[in-house]
């Protein structure tokens, strides 16, 4: 994908904060925090969104998984984070390249969703 933003920045086009790079993953620092730790984690292959992803996907998915609580506690969520993945329009997705939200620092976190 020519012009998707986190393509780009997986191809080192557009400069990152990065957290964690292997062949098929990347993680890096969500350019508007929300919370004092704030990383993005994407697969390098461009999926647009988790309704995308095919078995073929699941190893990737697993690998990203598997790497959440390591890189949530290298930057400074020892107590927990919480993990986001917003999917489609109901979900409010802006980037339409599959990613995972880390969010966490040293305070609770607020509700998830409003009552
Ligand atoms: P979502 O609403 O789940 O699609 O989230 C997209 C996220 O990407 C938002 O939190 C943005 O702040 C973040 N974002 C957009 N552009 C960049 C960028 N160039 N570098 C880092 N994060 C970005
Ligand atoms: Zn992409």
């Amino acid at each position: 994908m020519d012009d998707c933003i986190f393509c780009r920045i997986a191809r080192g086009e557009i400069p990152a904060r990065k957290a964690y790079e292997d062949e098929e993953i990347l993680a890096f620092h969500d350019i508007r925090p929300l919370t004092p730790a704030h990383i993005l984690v994407i697969p390098k292959r461009h999926v647009p969104s988790l309704a995308e992803c095919t078995v073929e996907d699941a190893g990737v998915l697993g690998r990203m998984m598997v790497l959440l609580p390591k890189l949530a506690r290298e930057n400074g969520c020892d107590q927990g984070f919480r993990t986001i993945i917003n999917t489609g329009p109901v979900g409010l997705q802006e980037v339409y390249h599959l990613h995972i939200h880390i969010l966490g620092g040293p305070d609770p976190l607020p509700p998830m969703l409003k009552r």
